[in-house]
């Protein structure tokens, strides 16, 4: 039997130590190291994605563990190199599950969960780590997420530093777990619709609905890669999703078009509606990067104030993950300086909505963008 593991909790942002029992230690232990590694290599990876008070309070929050782990003499090896998923890339082997149905498939996001329920339809029980309104780039896993990471069949997560805080965890995990970044294949494509931001590649591909109907696609080869006997199964579930996905881009292209043309510009509290706005013609401008964990750049935000006013556009949007404040004082900058812009409402950026309502899925989380962009712009 494995001594029980000491794990860090994340979610209520204080250092806590929970008890593990069933965590492989040699596992808990790689994850925990990775943590404290990608602390000190943080800003050298992505400058954009963290701050020097975030650092310091991953650093407390990191080191104790670690020490305790070293201590009990479990080992700490194998540190990863966190610049390998950069790009979405992961080291997985080729695995092949051999274990009873269904699949245990464990997700970050919503919707990347959403897409793993449509592909793998009854072979495949899946859970989602980050929940309704919650922020992925903020997110860090907690004790029970590791858990269910380390007790799922396979893993599945969107890539391209979405989960910013988790990003190291899964590379380490895909040494001994089939681990995905559904992004995988558009990365290895070079697909030119793929968007980069000062040499940080924009994670929000599922905004442009025909980019993440190819990545459906390329989940069924991998899910068929993983349990080759219903590889054809995996791929008949693609295409009749893909299908449905085909329809919903051209109701995005054929609303979007009913904005006046002058007034198609679509401000957000951070930069998440890049891949939308290339895709639908509409001009996207984020206050913060597009990490929600940038900080606001001051002389972009009076950019923005001056072309919301040169331009009379109507409203701007705040986001169901990020609070509303940064997008309210706009507004008010907006009015101080004499044009009355006004909040259009709540866009879904990086979560699916709550539980029962009609944005609690991909597609109804689209339709509900579109119809309050549209709606607020076209006033
Ligand atoms: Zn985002």
């Amino acid at each position: 039997m494995p001594p029980d593991c000491l794990a860090t909790s994340s979610t209520d942002g204080r250092l806590a130590r929970r008890r593990t029992t069933g965590l492989p230690a040699a596992l808990a232990a790689e994850i925990i190291c990775v943590s404290l590694f990608k602390v000190s290599s943080y800003n050298h990876i992505a400058p954009g994605y963290s701050s020097t008070m975030t650092l310091c309070h991953r650093f407390n929050r990191c080191l104790v563990p670690c020490l305790v782990i070293v201590l009990l003499g479990l080992g700490v090896a194998g540190c990863g190199d966190p610049d390998s998923h950069m790009r979405g890339e992961t080291t997985h082997s080729a695995k092949t599950f051999a274990g009873s149905y269904p699949m245990k498939v464990t997700c970050s996001t919503g919707q990347v969960a959403e897409m793993l329920e449509r592909v793998g339809g009854e072979y495949v029980q899946v859970e989602a780590l980050v929940g309704p309104g919650i922020d992925p780039h903020m997110y860090g896993p907690t004790a029970s997420d590791v858990e269910r990471l380390v007790g799922a069949d396979a893993i599945f997560y969107n890539g391209l530093h979405l989960e910013g805080r988790m990003a190291d965890l899964f590379v380490q995990l895909a040494r001994k777990r089939a681990t995905y970044a559904v992004t995988e294949g558009i990365v290895a494509r070079k697909d030119k619709r793929l968007r980069e931001l000062e040499g940080l590649d924009d994670p929000h591909v599922w905004h442009d609905v025909a980019l993440w109907k190819d990545c459906v696609h390329d989940v069924a080869a991998m899910l068929g890669e993983f349990d080759p006997q219903h590889a054809r199964q995996y791929d008949e579930n693609a295409h009749a999703y893909m299908g449905e996905l085909a329809e919903l881009d051209q109701y995005c292209r054929n609303e979007i078009a009913k904005i006046p043309e002058n007034r198609r510009v679509l401000v957000t509290a951070h930069d998440a509606f890049g891949y939308f706005g290339t895709a639908y013609e509409i001009e996207v401008f984020g206050l913060k990067g597009i990490s929600s964990e940038d900080e606001i750049d001051l002389a972009h935000q009076d950019d923005i104030k001056a072309l919301l006013i040169e331009r009379r556009i109507p409203a701007v949007f705040v986001e169901s993950a990020i609070a509303p404040r940064t997008i309210d004082s706009l507004v008010e900058t907006c009015r101080a300086a004499g044009w009355d812009v006004v909040n259009g409402g709540e866009l879904y950026a990086d979560a699916l909505g709550e539980a029962g309502s009609k944005s609690s899925n991909y597609a109804g989380m689209i339709r509900h963008n579109v119809q309050t962009i549209v709606q607020a712009l076209s006033k």
